[in-house]
Order: structure tokens, then sequence, then C-alpha cells
């Protein structure tokens, strides 16, 4: 067993602060990560104050981070696929049975044995698993990905949640060009489903509350932007939509985007609102739409979607900060004042 420096909350209330966590030494078939960049996404800080109580409790301390961008330090004797020096990325799971039918399917997000990569009960060590505000990480090579090298690091951490978050139900959907898809919410995840339903070819719309959102959707890729509140705007688009991907999180009326759908339209929710909402069954029957959910993606399709971030040169619109800037990040991404997602430099833990 190693120590590592990380920054941990020790309550719902506490600040996160400077601390040494314990980290496995790797065995065979396990990859030991320096950890250059994490992204901060909105459930760190939901675990952080433990607002998820209800669906999962969170153990303390808590050690958050899931978007991870590092290199090989070491290798068990086992590992194939890495060697030392290699640019590699971990996101929300780091272990699962291997065995269960969403396993073999390639979608072990939904593997009853999933190991997330924090807040999970830790096979090796005991207690919880420690996310990526860490200056280290050891992780079983099959959930360890490559990253092409021709990306920006700060860039890419994002990419190992809200990237993957939104490329899924987007390839699940089929072959987007020349479709008509919309995009609602311009944060973390919405500025990446554009990115993505873009380098697909697909006819992109965003919609969005604020109206001072719309030169930003231009230059990501959008081709038009909808004020969600200008009742004319929307009319204009009623029944038109092939695909519409959902990345609100907060309280929104569903309906209003159902009946954006054509015929066979799809909207699939990945943002998480914490109230249940009334869907409007006549919405759906009349032009056969359908609703979904989606969650991250399975390591296979993780890999093939960084590597399609290479191919076309896609990364997260970034601020990196210093770990030590991590409390005032999140007050700052409670208020959504960030473009579009942080990247904790984690080089900045050797300072404190
Ligand atoms: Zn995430
Ligand atoms: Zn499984």
């Amino acid at each position: 067993m190693s120590k590592a420096k990380a920054y941990s909350a020790a309550s719902a209330t506490s600040p996160l602060v400077r601390t040494t966590i314990p980290r496995r030494d790797p065995t065979e078939h396990d990859v030991q990560i320096g950890i250059l960049f994490c992204g901060i996404c909105h459930s760190d800080l939901h675990t952080v104050r433990n607002e998820w109580s209800s669906v999962m409790a969170t153990t303390y301390p808590c050690v958050p981070g899931h978007e991870i961008v590092g290199r090989v330090t070491q290798i068990g004797n086992e590992v194939t696929g890495f060697r030392p020096g290699d640019l590699v990325g971990v996101g929300c799971m780091v272990d699962s049975d291997h065995s269960c039918p969403s396993c073999r399917a390639n979608v072990e997000q939904f593997c009853p044995d999933v190991t997330f990569t924090y807040n999970s009960p830790d096979k090796h060590l005991g207690g919880v698993t420690y996310g990526g505000y860490s200056e280290s990480i050891v992780v079983d090579e099959r959930f360890v990905l490559r990253v092409p090298a021709n990306l920006e690091s700060a860039g890419v951490a994002p990419l190992l949640c809200a990237g993957i978050t939104t490329y899924s139900p987007i390839r699940r959907w089929g072959d987007i060009k020349g479709k008509k898809v919309g995009v609602v919410g311009l944060g973390g995840l919405g500025h990446m489903g554009v990115k993505f339903a873009r380098a697909f070819g697909a006819r992109v719309v965003v919609f969005t509350t604020s109206p001072n959102k719309k030169e930003d959707a231009l230059r990501l890729g959008a081709d038009e932007v909808v004020v969600s509140r200008n009742a004319d705007e929307m009319k204009k688009h009623a029944g038109s939509f092939d695909f519409i991907l959902d990345t609100i999180s907060a309280d929104h009326d569903i309906n209003a985007y159902i009946h954006m759908l054509g015929l066979d339209g799809n909207i699939t929710l990945v943002g998480a609102p914490e109230t249940p909402f009334p869907v409007s069954a006549f919405a759906l029957l009349f032009g056969r739409k359908s609703l979904s959910g989606s969650l991250i993606g399975g390591i296979k399709e993780t890999q093939e979607m960084l590597d399609f971030c290479g191919e076309h040169n896609i990364t997260t619109d970034v601020e990196v900060i210093p770990i030590q800037k991590i409390n005032e990040a999140y007050e700052r991404l409670l208020k959504s004042d960030v473009k579009y997602r942080f990247s904790i430099e984690m080089g900045s833990l050797k300072l404190t």
C-alpha cells in the first residue's frame, strides 16, 4: 500500500481539504496512474454534500473525481495493454463482475456489481473507493482507457463523464447525419452534445432559457438557437425533430419538448431532475414518440468516443484551476458560472 495526496470532505457540510489516502500496490492486472487533470462533475458536488442519500448515501471521508487523465507510472506483471508513460483516462467506473449480462453486452455501467470510481465499496482495501482529486490512482487495466496524444489533456478529462454521457445516446439513436437534433441546455453536458451532434453531421438546434448563450451555442456548432421561454420561437419548431438530447437536471416541462418531436422521434434524458414529472401520454401516442434515459456508457464505447474525439479534434471547453480553488469552484458550479467544465490541474497538489 502507498499513500497519495488528495482532497477530501469529512462530512456533508465540510469543505474539501488536503489529506492523504491509501492506494493499493498494483496487482498483476492493475495500472498505476499519476493524475494530471481531473474534471469537476456535478455528481462530485452532489456526492460530497450527500444530496443523493436516498439512492447512494455518501461514506466519509469522500474523495470525488471521475474525469481522470494521467500517465501510467507502474504496471502489474500481467498487464498487456499499457506501458509506463502512456497517456490514459479513467471515468466513472473502476471495476465490475465481468460476467453478468450487462458486462457481456459491454454496458458495465448497468452491472449489479459495478465499482464506481468513488464512494463505492472498495474490493481491495475495504471502505470505499477514492476518486481523482488525488495525485494517483490504481485501476484494473480493463477500466483504463487510451487517450489520443493529439488532444490537450485538460480538455480530455471531462470527456470521461460529460463526453460519454452525451456521445452514447447519440450513437444509440443511430445515424443522425442530416437529421434535426435538439440539445436542451447548454452546460457541461449540453455543450458536448452540440459538438458530437455537429461532428456526426446533424442539423443542431440548441434550446436554452438564456438568450445570452446564443452566440456561444453558434460558436460551438449549433445551427440555430431557440429561447425556450419564447412561445413563438418554440411553436415554429413543433413536430420537427428526429432526436432531442435533454441535459437539464433542474425541473422543467418535458411535454414542451415531446411536442417538438416528429414521427418516431425520441427524446433522451441524461440529466436527472429531482422531482418526478408528469408526461402527457397523448403527446407520445400521436407520432409514436418515445422518451428514454441514458447513463454514461460502457468501457468499449468510451474508448470509441475518445478515438472519435482524437480523429475530430474534440475536447471539452474547460477552465483550468488549481486544487486549492476547489471549494470556490463548487460555489461557482452551483451558479453555472463556468464555460463549460472545470478541470483541476493536479500538479497543484504538490504546492500544498
Ligand atoms: Zn460525472
Ligand atoms: Zn457485470
